[in-house]
């Protein structure tokens, strides 16, 4: 999952790219409003944390002027100011949260956790399932026929897209782009070395292998077709 930060002070910056990329995100961040807008009118983020007082444009007016574009991709805005009317602007103009500064990381992570597994549809997920394997997003756990499967951060996110998307065939360069921040030039290797430990943690074992790669395309998870 991709996110966008647009944060004007360097430590807060860095510290909350750091902290959400150790989390397992890509994270890009941007030090100004016309960045931040130029970024995210760019890249498809699946959310964009927006300072809100930002030199170029606020955060107000870049998610103004991304609404006007109709990218209607989830926002959450942070701020210095603890006004009613700071909190009622924000929500009117489509913010999907609102954080009062300083707030603890920790805080940060669990409302960017509930945002996202809402999605675009506003309809909060908590458990992706197929077949017997279950993604639980609230206490990010996963299980495959009711046994415990641990993860590294960044296989967790990698499950998570496959089973987003599951029965789709996703590219390599559609993974390295979601999961690592990477281009489809960098090197691939990274995504089939980190499919195949997933796939031995998840598939191993198992008469049902849920993980498929599709030969010059890319993986899809899905339980295969009988022949
Ligand atoms: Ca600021």
């Amino acid at each position: 999952m991709k996110i966008l930060i647009v944060e004007d002070e360097p430590k807060t910056g860095e510290y909350l790219q750091q902290g959400l990329t150790e989390a397992g995100f890509v994270v890009d961040l941007a030090r100004d409003g016309i960045d931040g807008l130029h970024m995210a009118q760019g890249l498809d983020y699946d959310l964009v944390i927006l300072d809100v007082m930002l030199p170029g444009l606020n955060g107000w007016e870049v998610l103004q002027r991304l609404r006007a574009r109709g990218q209607h991709m989830p926002a959450m805005f942070l701020t210095a100011r603890d006004q009613v009317e700071d909190r009622v602007k924000g929500l009117e103009l489509g913010a999907d949260d609102y954080l009062v500064k300083p707030f603890s990381f920790a805080e940060l992570l669990a409302r960017v956790r509930t945002i996202l597994r809402r999605g675009r549809s506003g309809q909060e997920v908590t458990t992706l399932k197929v077949a017997d394997l279950e993604l639980d997003l609230l206490r990010r756990r996963v299980s495959r026929a009711g046994r415990r499967v641990d993860l590294t951060a960044k296989e967790f996110g990698l499950l998570e897209l496959l089973m987003r998307r599951h029965g789709e065939v996703l590219p390599r360069s559609l993974i390295a782009s979601q999961v690592w921040d990477m281009n489809f030039d960098s090197d691939t290797n990274v995504i089939e070395v980190a499919v195949r430990r997933l796939r031995s943690k998840i598939d191993e074992g198992q008469t049902v292998k849920l993980i498929q790669t599709v030969r010059g395309m890319g993986y899809v998870l899905e339980v295969p077709q009988e022949p």
